[in-house]
């Protein structure tokens, strides 16, 4: 069973969030602490606490999410390009154990990352 975060008490609507994408499946809301000048958090409703525990079942919804997040990009007007991240666990930095996507944009993004 997965913990609740603090992204599942956004999605109860407990504590706020600037959101600016929502359905039956998923939610786009802003990051408190953006590291571009966009920089948008899309989340699953479902509480899959990171990608490694995402199952064959929730194919539609993965693709669902990324589809969204390039929904986003064009209501962003992101139309010289942006990134999309998942940080996954430990080592892939992640600090909210809810899945989500980053969507970064706005300005160049250098690569590799740190
Ligand atoms: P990660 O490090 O990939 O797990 O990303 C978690 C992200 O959630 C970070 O970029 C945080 O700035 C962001 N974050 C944490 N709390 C909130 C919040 N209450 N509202 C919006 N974004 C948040």
């Amino acid at each position: 069973m997965s913990e609740d975060t603090i992204f599942s008490k956004i999605i109860r609507k407990e504590i706020p969030a600037n959101i600016v994408y929502e359905d039956d499946l998923c939610l786009g809301f802003r990051d408190i602490t953006p590291q571009a000048p966009t920089h948008i958090l899309v989340i699953p409703k479902k509480p899959i606490p990171k990608l490694a525990e995402a199952g064959t079942e929730d194919k539609e919804l993965l693709g669902h999410m990324l589809l969204t997040v390039k929904s986003i990009a064009e209501q962003e007007g992101l139309g010289n390009g942006y990134r999309v991240v998942i940080n996954t666990d430990e080592d892939g930095g992640q600090t909210v154990f809810h899945l989500h996507m980053h969507l970064l944009g706005g300005r160049y993004l250098r690569w590799p990352p740190g």
